[in-house]
């Protein structure tokens, strides 16, 4: 048998790189591929690319520059080295990318990395495989699963695509351009996924999509099923003590999920709910499809539902045409709210989007201003969320070792990381802690039974946080 070929995949961006890039490892695992962290040592390289952030593609090509280097150096050894990007920012330069880098073997979008291998092939034997079609097939179904040990290996936390794509068309994001149309998973697919992670260590399982609350996958019983209904489902496997879900579009809230948030305990109470701007009229020029009062009103129906839900949101300031009024009813948003996290961005423009169109741009100097002014209230309300849980008895659920030797760090149902003194034995399992103090984002404190105890936490002050 021929000694396995490396592989080594960079992922950049969401979640949903995270789990493709997964997909990508266990696909070409059938091919006698095996991962290195090193990409010198690798016969394949993947750069997983997103297209999110400013300046994409250009971080791409200087990634490129340095990876042309790597396979010259491989070369020098009589060594080969292919060279693949895949991700968004491939789907949305396609054929662009082997122009500006020769070095660049494959080419391919997210809706194609089932054939990876064929790709891997056709470049072998061609030079070059560019694939950025939208196929019909069912890419999920024909990608492979990860094998026993691999999961385990990965931790008590997995992703799982439910969901891709967008119909939403806001006028500043890419993704129904580079991901597609909306296209949701059928029910039993999810269901088998899970209960193979399950059955193998998995106890926290979180349900991506772009849009992921926009879920409508053909159920068992013929119908299509909501993301509320879904969850119900997929929380009735055993060993899945938490499930989470995410990105959410406030529009897509239904009663469905709202109700699962009601009577589901192992639904966290919290959720990620981007609302952009605080301004009727930004939201507008931004294709949201909701108001300020729509969104208040969502939010409403969770705290109904679920009195100790938190929310986390997604913010862009400087949007064109985003006037100090407009960046004042974004703070008033937030102070209305209390967020116990949420990340913001300055806008930029992304190549073929309608908002890239718009002349009314703001100044960098007031995108800076405001970007501060913002942070620094989203920064305290966080930090008032975490320093409301000292003195409390919170439920972690612990994932590994921490750095510092010792130290066992778990989350609490807000992604809080939580460390303590223990046995490792408790990683994989939600145990009551008592939060006794907090360092940067992180709460310390010490378990509420002490079966599991290794001593007492060190104070506060002289804990140095591995996370
Ligand atoms: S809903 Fe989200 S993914 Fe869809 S276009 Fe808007 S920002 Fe992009």
């Amino acid at each position: 048998m021929k000694p396995p070929r490396k592989l080594h995949i960079k992922s950049y961006g969401c979640q949903m790189n995270v789990y493709d890039a997964q997909r990508m490892v266990d696909t070409l695992a059938r091919e006698n591929f095996v991962e290195t962290d090193r990409a010198e040592d690798a016969d394949l390289v993947i750069l997983n690319t997103c297209h999110i952030r400013e300046k994409a593609s250009e971080k791409v090509y200087s990634e490129l520059g340095r990876m042309r280097l790597a396979k010259q150096a491989r070369a020098r050894d009589g060594r080969n080295m292919r060279i693949a990007v895949a991700g968004c920012v491939a789907q949305a330069e396609g054929e662009e990318i082997v122009r500006r880098a020769p070095v660049v073997d494959v080419v391919v979008g997210p809706q194609n990395y089932q054939n990876l291998p064929q790709l891997l092939a056709r470049a072998e034997r061609d030079g070059k495989a560019i694939e950025t079609e939208f196929p019909a097939e069912d890419k999920f179904a024909l990608l492979a699963q990860p094998r026993p040990a691999q999961i385990r290996a990965r931790g008590i936390s997995a992703f799982v695509t439910v969901q891709e794509g967008c119909d939403k068309f806001c006028t500043f994001c890419v993704v129904p351009y580079t991901r597609g149309a909306e296209l949701s998973r059928p029910v039993v697919q999810i269901i088998d996924e899970a209960k193979r992670l399950a059955d193998n260590g998995v106890r926290e399982l979180t349900l991506i999509g772009q849009n992921v609350n926009a879920y409508h996958g053909e159920g068992p019983d013929g119908r299509n099923w909501p993301l509320g209904k879904l969850l119900h489902r997929l929380g009735e496997i055993p060993g899945l003590a938490r499930l989470r879900y995410s990105t959410s579009h406030p529009r897509d809230v239904d009663d469905s999920l709202i109700a699962a948030h009601r009577d589901l305990p192992t639904l966290m109470p919290f959720v990620h709910l981007p609302v952009q701007s605080g301004s009727d009229r930004i939201l507008s020029a931004m294709n949201r499809k909701h108001t300020v009062g729509d969104y208040l009103a969502t939010i409403d129906r969770f705290r109904k539902a679920r009195q100790d839900i938190a929310f986390s949101s997604d913010f862009i300031v400087g949007f064109p045409g985003e006037s100090e009024q407009d960046f004042s009813a974004t703070l008033a948003l937030v102070m209305q709210i209390g967020y116990a996290a949420a990340y913001s961005f300055k806008y930029s423009p992304r190549p073929g989007t309608p908002a890239a169109e718009i002349e009314e741009t703001v100044s960098a100097a007031d995108m800076d201003e405001r970007l501060v002014r913002l942070q620094q209230l989203i920064d305290s309300q966080q930090s008032a969320f975490n320093r409301a849980a000292i003195g409390t008895r919170v439920d972690v659920l612990f994932e590994r070792a921490a750095r510092n030797p010792g130290q066992i760090v778990g989350r609490t149902a807000y992604l809080q990381p939580a460390h303590v003194m223990a046995s490792p034995e408790i990683i994989g399992q939600v145990l009551p802690v008592k939060i006794e103090g907090l360092k940067r984002y992180s709460l310390l404190g010490q378990l509420a039974s002490s079966e599991f105890s290794r001593g007492n936490q060190p104070a506060a002050s002289s804990v140095s946080i591995g996370a």
